[in-house]
This record gives structure tokens, sequence and C-alpha cells, in this order.
């Protein structure tokens, strides 16, 4: 086992549902602890910085403009195999495949609006940690 941190959003539709509370209940349930944590409305350049992998699919207009549709939360999590936990919490990305019990099959209404993201490996967490949080914003520092 091995002790990682990983990046969360709780997206705009999760936001504005009034669910923080509840997904932060299932990160620690799971073992995850919030590690850093701010409320931001991202601009257009934050959000297609942030999913620059993303730059070339169908979907990725779509995607920036429903990311900076309101204010998100972001969140560093660590935790013991903290990013594949997180990813067993949220569910698959499309809510209509996302297992019950998931905080996508709970909470996400749509592919677009799907409540949550999580990094998907040690390498992109450690960027994607970085593209939200200074080295000093994150605790124990
Ligand atoms: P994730 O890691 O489960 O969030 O999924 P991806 O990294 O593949 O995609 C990033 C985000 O883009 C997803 O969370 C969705 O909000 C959106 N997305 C992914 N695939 C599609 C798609 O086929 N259609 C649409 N409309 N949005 C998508
Ligand atoms: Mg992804």
């Amino acid at each position: 086992m091995a002790l990682e941190r990983t990046l969360s959003i709780i997206k705009p539709d999760a936001v504005a549902k009034n669910v923080v509370g509840e997904i932060y209940a299932r990160f620690e349930k799971a073992g995850l602890k919030v590690v850093a944590a701010k409320m931001k409305h991202l601009s257009r350049k934050e959000a297609e910085g942030f999913y620059a992998v993303h730059r070339e699919r169908p979907f990725f207009n779509a995607l920036v403009e429903f990311m900076i549709s309101g204010p998100v939360m972001i969140q560093a999590l660590q935790g013991e195999n903290a990013i594949l936990k997180n990813r067993e919490l949220m569910g698959a990305t499309n809510p209509k495949d996302a297992a019950p019990g998931t905080i996508r099959a709970d909470f996400a209404d749509s592919i677009d609006a799907n409540a949550v993201h999580g990094s998907d490996a040690a390498e992109t967490a450690a960027v994607e940690i970085a593209y939200f949080f200074a080295a000093t914003e994150v605790f124990p520092r």
C-alpha cells in the first residue's frame, strides 16, 4: 500500500446541489483526508489549462463551458491508494454506467454534469495538485 495524494474537484453541478458536505463525508469514511481545499470560480484559461489533455476531443468546449458555469470546490486528498480509492468512490465517467452507491450514480445528471473530477494516475495527481495549490497550501507542509 502506498500513501498517495490525489486532486479532487467537486464540479459546479454538485456545488449547486449543496452536496459538498455529503461528498466530503464519503472521502472521510473511505479513509481519505482533505489536506488542501479551496472554493473557486475558474476562469476560462484555468479550465482550458487544467483539461489541456482533452483539447482535441469533441467535448472539450462543452467541458470547459460547464466547468466555468459556477464555483467549484477543489481539494487534495491523502490516504493509502488515494488515487484509485477516489476513482472508485467517484464511479464511471458516465453516471449511467456508474455503480450504485458511487458519487456519480448518486449525484450526477449526465456525462457533462458528472459531479466530480479525480486524478487518474500518480503523475497526473502531482501535476493537478500543483496546478491549484502552492506547496505551502498542502498540509502537513
Ligand atoms: P474522468 O476522468 O472520469 O472525469 O473522465 P475523462 O478524463 O475521460 O474526461 C474528463 C471529463 O470530460 C469527464 O469527467 C466528463 O465531464 C467529460 N467527458 C468525457 N467524455 C465525454 C464524452 O464522451 N462526452 C461529453 N459530453 N463529455 C465527456
Ligand atoms: Mg480524467
